[in-house]
């Protein structure tokens, strides 16, 4: 067993978020009605290791959507649909030092990075393009299924057309990628932006989502199905960028603090890689100053100050 005294392991996540639960600083995201309207305090967190040990505490039966969670998955599979020598003809993997939705190329005229919404935007355009766009979701929603172990995933329409409707930076961004000829040739850009809101419209709950971030931790591979549904290299190339970009403006201080691959959303939801021992997830709604679930950053810190997990622990 990875985790060979787990009943023990558990009681001290459990006392992380006993002692979490009191936090309520932060504000839920506010730009769109179905975000400000969740119950700002709920708090879920889910673990599955790699050899499939689970454990769930707090509000783990509510369903979230996955924002920009989604961002790693989607470049998982523009990586397992083209390989990453034609991946990386339109998308940088570099940090920019800049906000998530910034109007901003790097220097080759791409985005700088999948972590950030041009960069997302462009993964969508990499996806099963030559498909019609129910096949495209339905590649994608399928995808969450398998990572989730058969856990239900569902696609929220009100934050979908919610997004729709206050999409002008990220209409802004596709825009302007186009003027700088970023896309694959033959890019539908409205197209691809409403396959961007409808992929940070899937919902899960953190069970499901705890085994995302496992298949991850496990190299591609479900711990609960056995199902490979990524490569190795693809994952390894995933987690890097994650462990670069993955925070929003807090991905440098992350990576130096925690140690760790990891991605959040505005909807609160935070995936943890602990790379061959667990995926976690932790969702609670109130964001930080740059976007990140306050009680997700709490917990990540209070996890490796007791468990020797941060990448260079093993120094
Ligand atoms: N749908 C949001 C946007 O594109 C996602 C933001 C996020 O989770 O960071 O603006």
């Amino acid at each position: 067993l990875v985790i060979p005294d787990f009943p023990s392991f558990m009681a001290d996540i459990t006392e992380i978020y006993e002692s979490l639960l009191p936090d309520r600083r932060g504000q839920v995201a506010d730009y769109i009605p179905q975000l400000k309207r969740v119950a700002p305090d709920q708090f879920a967190i889910a673990i599955c290791t790699v050899d499939g040990q689970r454990f769930t505490i707090g509000d783990f039966g509510q369903s979230f959507c996955v924002q920009s969670v989604c961002k790693p998955i989607n470049y998982c599979l523009t990586l397992e649909g083209h390989g990453a020598e034609v991946v990386h003809r339109h998308v940088g993997r570099e940090p920019s030092g800049l906000g998530f939705n910034e109007l901003s190329v790097n220097g080759n005229g791409l985005p700088h990075n999948p972590m950030i919404n041009s960069g997302a935007i462009m993964s969508c355009s990499l996806i099963e393009a030559s498909l019609d766009m129910a096949d495209r979701f339905d590649y994608v929603a399928d995808t969450w299924r398998r990572l989730s172990g058969g856990s239900p995933v569902g696609f929220n329409n009100a934050v979908y057309l919610s997004e729709r409707q206050t999409a002008d930076r990220n209409f802004a961004l596709g825009y302007f990628m186009r003027e700088h000829g970023a896309f694959p040739a033959g890019t539908n850009l409205i197209e691809t932006l409403e396959f961007y809101f409808q992929c940070c419209s899937v919902e899960l709950d953190a069970g499901a989502l705890a085994s995302v971030a496992s298949t991850l931790a496990n190299g591609g591979v479900v711990p609960l199905s056995g199902d490979r549904v990524f490569s190795t290299g693809t994952v390894q190339k995933c987690l890097s960028l994650m462990s670069s970009c993955g925070m929003y403006d807090y991905s440098g201080e992350f990576a130096f603090t925690i140690g760790l691959p990891a991605k959040s959303g505005v909807s609160g939801a935070l995936m943890l890689v602990v790379p061959q021992v667990m995926g976690i997830a932790i969702w609670s709604p109130r964001l930080d100053a740059l976007g990140n679930s306050v009680r997700g950053i709490e917990f990540c810190k209070q996890l490796v100050a007791k468990y020797n997990f941060h990448v260079y622990d093993s120094l």
